[in-house]
């Protein structure tokens, strides 16, 4: 059978439906189901997703067959809304819809009111009984159609649109402020001169044409999957270039015929916060794009109810409808025409973290969804925002009493943010480069800037609702957001802002609290989130703070990942407070404690540096016998705070240069403690010097150099460990591991001579103590040799950070000036250094797990590179089998949480 590439929906049947979102776009598919499900659709077909690749693949042209299948598609459409493409008496108007598998809100094109030229728009008129609707139809659409069709764009971010220009001189010829109250006459001058300045500009015509207008809006929209927009956005979001998108063609309805007419956009629950709400806003008397795009502000849904009730109550209960058929929260178009309500499109709504678990946490309370999707709905990162800090109260009250509140608008985006105020997307970029935190500051905002908004920590617009562009990004992006602020004057050519009486430049600092949908002026100190204070607060506090509906999501949804889980998660901390975070937060261990950390605090540095620059044995041994003490007393301190959850403990790991004294004072102060003159020191030093350190003189080489160094650190822990274990009566389980091994000798050796100091210890204490000994896995070599390391281990830890440098052959520290271009230009999918690179490093990981196992069963082997705490990384663990991940302690609930998913995926 040939390919079928064409697929219509509408009058309560579809030829598509929603599973078929691969083929007919997301929003394809969705129509097609609300079409089978009686939900009322204007009828319509969807070009499939093969097509775009095929016209791409094809000079641009279209598989043979499919102009065929549009015109069978077309008269069915006719025949459903009982109106003729291209007649002059009843006129069928159409929209051209982009839609792609996974929705890219606004950054393609849509093409609306095509359909209409100088004949079509008489018999719109004559239909309606209302000359300026028709006539404003055909502007916008004329408009429209330069502009994506024929590409008559502003040229420069500070031009203005070649059409709005247009547009405000007739404005103000005619006297008027607003487009609405421009009457028939301006609306016809304005078709002219839209029209004239098409033909000047591109040298193309306006086509009269229907049939040429429909071909044309296809392949702009085809053609709007490459648009710069567009592909900045699947990079950011990881769409892959092949999908492609689907072309919806339409019928269209009309919002904007008169007063009873509305259109609006709305979520079946709040999106901010996760509330059981209906939540939305609507305008009357206008058309799609005007709520979204800011230009008029609003009216929530609930106004909709008084003024439209009969409406409204349908409305409601298409919503219960849709999230009871598509169990989650949906996101919705609607345009009510002349009182009849008409569905444009239904999405799973994007939300904010906060929303993202209490909506899960909801569902399964209320029956429609089970425990494993309510875990499978929350993206791991978004647990980042229930933990990043809001405004401290206390000096948020202060400074609103020495009036830093600016202005309100409204809270689109929760969480604390404050920066420096920059006017434009590429400058965002440019500051929050160079380091400096960013508040976008925008009249709106539009699909061009989602860069600068996702370099700006919150973002604060002029215009716009609660569903208006800046609205729905910043929640997807995790950014603080107020939107629709009323109260700025926003002077873009001046870069300035004026609110409160105030004048603000680029570059001066104010503060969102996007919570309450507050502006402010200067820095305001941040304080704990309810579900920090709910974790780690005290007293009266802690109390309400757990009671709140945010922090029970979150620990029940955190309960529930625990329950699916296989992988074990543990955490990064070399301080006894770290350690005790890391345990409220869920870990089961300490995967990795640092030694090198400790070695700085203090005058223990000196210690240090008279221990590296020693002359003989004797000498080193003096220095790290006053070492000593300070390690056993951090170890006592951090396997107290783990009770009986195993803490692996890395032997000295980095290069001796790194504790090298610099300064002159530094070099004195050594020079005095080792009594020798401050010229010997900086010989030493200079002698210690390698060209490239982090391949030198480091890890176990250490160990094999100096082997009274590791016997030192080792009679720390293993003194330690008795201590802790017979004074405080917790059954300790301290874990030895080995840095940097690239052969089986290195940990032979180095082991049998812990093994020594560990036998004497707990002889003399008469004392037994298992104390596993194994190594990290963050050489090639290792992993190639594990099978052998393995029989000398008791365990592994990949180190992935040095393994992911080592396989690639690439400076972690260097790679910035360039890993960056080989992620934008697709060469990478990812920077190997957040997410583990699984064909490459990952096969490395595999094979040694593998083999080591091979050769000693009981092997346990884990993770401690970075990338432990990301969530990619972590499927992939669970995937090769590891035993546990370890990730520094914020990022443990996340690694919970995605080792869940892992388990269920
Ligand atoms: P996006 O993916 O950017 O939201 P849409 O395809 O949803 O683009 O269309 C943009 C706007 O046009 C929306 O506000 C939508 O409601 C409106 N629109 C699209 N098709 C129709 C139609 N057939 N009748 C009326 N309005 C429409
Ligand atoms: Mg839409
Ligand atoms: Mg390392």
């Amino acid at each position: 059978m040939a390919t079928k590439y064409v697929y219509t929906f509408g009058d309560g049947k579809a030829e598509g439906e929603a599973k078929m979102r691969e083929l007919l776009g997301g929003k394809g598919a969705n129509l097609a189901e609300m079409s089978r499900i009686g939900v009322p659709v204007p009828a319509g077909f969807t070009i499939t997703t093969e097509v775009c690749t095929y016209y791409y693949d094809h000079k641009q042209t279209y598989p043979q067959g499919m102009k065929q299948e549009v015109e069978r598609a077309l008269k069915h459409v006719e025949k459903v809304m009982g109106a003729k493409f291209g007649d002059a008496k009843n006129p069928l108007l159409l929209s051209v819809r982009s839609g792609a598998r996974d929705s890219m809100p606004g950054m393609m094109d849509t093409v609306l009111n095509l359909g209409l030229n100088d004949v079509t728009v008489q018999a719109l008129a004559a239909a309606s009984g209302n000359d300026r609707f028709a006539w404003d139809s055909y502007r916008r659409f004329v408009q429209m159609y330069g502009d994506v069709v024929l590409g008559l764009k502003p040229t420069s971010k500070t031009e203005i649109d070649p059409f709005e220009k247009i547009l405000d001189e007739v404005k103000e010829k005619a006297g008027v402020e607003l487009d609405n109250e421009l009457g028939v006459e301006d609306l016809q001058k304005l078709v002219k001169l839209f029209k004239a300045e098409i033909k000047k500009q591109t040298k193309s015509i306006f086509p009269e044409d229907p049939w040429q207008q429909l071909w044309g809006s296809i392949g702009a929209v085809f053609g709007s999957w490459n648009n710069q927009r567009a592909i900045i956005y699947r990079r950011l979001n990881k769409i892959p270039d092949e999908w492609g998108t689907a072309v919806n063609v339409q019928a269209m309805v009309f919002g904007n015929m008169g007063d009873d007419c509305a259109t609006g956009v709305a979520f079946t629950r709040d999106p901010a916060t996760g509330t059981n709400l209906f939540y939305g806003e609507y305008l009357r008397n206008a058309q799609g794009e005007d709520v979204v795009a800011g230009i008029r502000t609003p009216k929530p849904i609930a106004e909709l109810k008084k003024e439209m009730p009969k409406l409204y109550k349908e409305l409601n209960d298409i919503r219960l409808r849709l999230e009871k058929h598509y169990r989650d929260m949906q996101d919705v178009e609607f345009t009510i025409q002349r009182n009849k309500l008409w569905m444009l499109q239904t999405r799973n709504g994007k939300r904010t973290g906060f929303a993202a678990c209490t909506i899960a946490v909801d569902m399964v309370k209320e029956k429609l969804i089970d425990e494993k999707t309510a875990i499978k709905r929350v993206d791991p990162n978004a647990l980042n925002q229930l933990l990043a800090p809001i405004f401290d109260t206390k000096k948020k009250a202060a400074a609103v009493k020495g009036g830093a509140l600016l202005a309100k608008g409204l809270p689109a985006g929760p969480g604390a943010a404050t920066g420096r105020i920059v006017f434009h997307a590429d400058d965002a970029e440019a500051m929050a480069k160079k380091g400096d935190p960013v508040i976008l500051v925008r009249i709106e905002t539009s699909p061009e800037d989602i860069k600068g908004m996702k370099a700006a920590q919150g973002i604060l617009t002029a215009k716009g609702g609660m569903t208006s562009h800046a609205a729905l990004v910043a929640r997807q992006m995790g950014r603080v957001c107020v939107a629709g602020c009323g109260a700025l004057d926003i002077d873009y050519k001046k870069g300035t802002m004026k609110v409160g009486g105030k004048t603000f430049k680029e570059g001066d600092f104010i503060s969102l609290d996007g919570s309450a949908g507050e502006v402010l002026a200067d820095k305001i100190d941040v304080s704990p989130s309810e579900v920090k204070v709910a974790l780690f607060g005290k007293g009266a506090a802690a109390t309400k703070a757990k009671r709140s509906r945010t922090y029970q999501a979150f620990a029940k949804l955190m309960a529930w990942a625990d329950k699916f889980r296989k992988l074990e998660v543990w955490t990064n901390a070399d301080q006894p407070n770290q350690a005790a975070d890391a345990v409220v937060y869920g870990a089961h261990g300490i995967g990795l404690c640092r030694t090198e950390h400790m070695f700085f605090g203090g005058d223990r540095i000196v210690a240090v540096r008279e221990m590296i620059l020693a002359d003989d044995l004797a000498g080193r041994e003096k220095a790290l016998a006053k070492l000593l003490p300070y390690q056993r007393k951090d170890f006592i301190g951090i396997l107290k705070a783990m009770g009986a959850r195993p803490v692996t403990i890395r032997l000295l790991d980095p290069p001796l240069h790194e504790f090298l004294p610099h300064t002159p004072a530094e070099i004195a102060e050594v020079a005095k403690a080792m009594g020798v003159s401050p010229k010997v020191i900086k010989a030493k030093t200079a002698a210690l010097h390698e060209f490239n350190p982090m391949l030198g003189h480091r890890g176990c080489r250490l160990g094999v150099t100096y082997p009274e160094i590791y016997r030192m650190q080792v009679r720390a822990i293993v003194e330690a460990a008795v201590q802790v274990k017979t004074v405080n009566k917790i059954n300790v389980h301290p874990e030895i591991m080995i840095p940097l091994v690239g052969h089986v000798k290195e940990l032979d050796m180095l082991r049998k001579e812990a093994e020594q100091i560990i036998a004497e210890v707990l002889g003399k204490k008469k004392m037994k103590l298992d104390i596993m000994i194994g190594t990290m896995i963050e050489l090639p070599r290792a992993a190639l040799t594990a099978g052998d390391i393995a029989k000398v281990a008791d365990f592994f830890s990949f180190g992935t950070n040095d393994l992911t440098q080592t396989t690639f052959g690439l400076s972690r520290d260097d790679a910035g000036s360039f890993l960056p271009e080989y992620v934008a230009k697709g060469l990478l999918p990812e920077d190997p250094f957040v997410a583990i690179d699984q064909n490459g490093v990952g096969r490395l990981m595999q094979l040694a797990a593998t083999e080591g196992r091979a050769t000693n069963a009981k092997l346990q082997v884990g993770i401690c590179g970075e990338h432990g705490g990301e969530p990619s990384s972590v499927k992939f663990c669970h995937k090769i089998g590891l035993n546990y991940v370890s990730c520094s302690p914020p990022r443990v609930p996340i690694a919970r949480l995605a080792a869940a998913q892992a388990a269920l995926e």
